[in-house]
């Protein structure tokens, strides 16, 4: 398994919509690019879905406007954690499934960029301490889903989607680790104590969906970092589920009784 200094320097962060990213790791992910990680955002919605509860325009102009506006939120929130590469994978607001299609698009993203390392959401609900439906929206569960199939097996074998090899020249490619957000257990946390100002800032430029009372949100935000932060005796932090992508090798899990056959022969 390679350690944390061996690996490429690439990281990449597969969300549904514009803002995802920023609640869940931009602390982490400005702590890599402050390390000299590159960071490439994918997110895969258009946020065509994210307007005001008391909209009654919903229709095609309105919905490309806001879109507009979301990706530029977006880029302006990349732009305060160092992260310059985004792409808008574009699928409709609302109607993400894990298809054949979408988890295509990933492998070749995937295969293109060659992250060590992907964040994405846990493609799982938590019940604890309770179920949180805003957490659970129907998009983020197929991107977890369908970014974890896209990371296994499918990047890393020639044999899955092999038009993307033949045609497009993208050779498989193994991704080292998975951190997944929102898991139920979680095994890794990440001292975000001199980037949590960065990371508030990222959430305060998402305008159009966070600005209206963003005061008590900073203080819910804040609350939540320092409850994460003083499990690990930091101010602040985030926590992760980090899954290696490597096979066992089998003498780690030899019993006893294993190595008294093999002391027989
Ligand atoms: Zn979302």
């Amino acid at each position: 398994m390679p350690e944390e200094t061996q690996l490429d320097k690439r990281a990449m962060v597969i969300v549904a919509h514009p803002d995802d990213a920023e609640f869940s790791c931009a602390g982490t992910v400005a702590t890599w690019t402050d390390d000299g990680w590159d960071v490439h955002y994918v997110i895969v919605t258009d946020g065509t879905a994210g307007g005001g509860d008391e909209a009654t325009d919903v229709g095609p102009e309105a919905r490309a406007k806001l879109s507009a506006m979301r990706k530029e939120e977006q880029r302006a929130a990349c732009a305060e954690l160092g992260v310059t590469d985004i792409t808008f994978l574009d699928y409709p607001d609302g109607q993400i499934f894990h298809t054949l299609e979408l988890r295509k698009e990933i492998v070749r993203l995937l295969r293109a960029h060659r992250p060590s390392r992907v964040v994405c959401m846990a493609p799982v609900v938590n019940w604890e301490p309770q179920y949180m439906i805003g957490m659970y929206h129907p998009d983020h569960l197929a991107v977890a889903e369908t970014a974890v199939a896209a990371i296994y097996p499918a990047s890393q074998n020639p044999w899955d989607f092999p038009e993307l090899m033949m045609d497009e020249g993208l050779k498989p490619h193994k991704v080292s680790e998975i951190w997944f957000v929102g898991a139920p257990n979680t095994n890794t946390h990440v001292d975000i104590s001199c980037v949590a100002d960065r990371k508030i800032a990222s959430l305060r430029a998402h305008d159009s969906q966070l600005g209206a009372n963003f005061e008590r949100l900073e203080k819910m935000i804040r609350g939540w970092m320092h409850e994460t932060g003083k499990r690990h005796d930091v101010e602040y932090a985030e926590e992760f589920h980090v899954a290696k992508n490597w096979r066992p090798d089998p003498d780690d899990f030899a019993t006893d009784s294993d190595a008294e056959l093999a002391h027989q022969d």
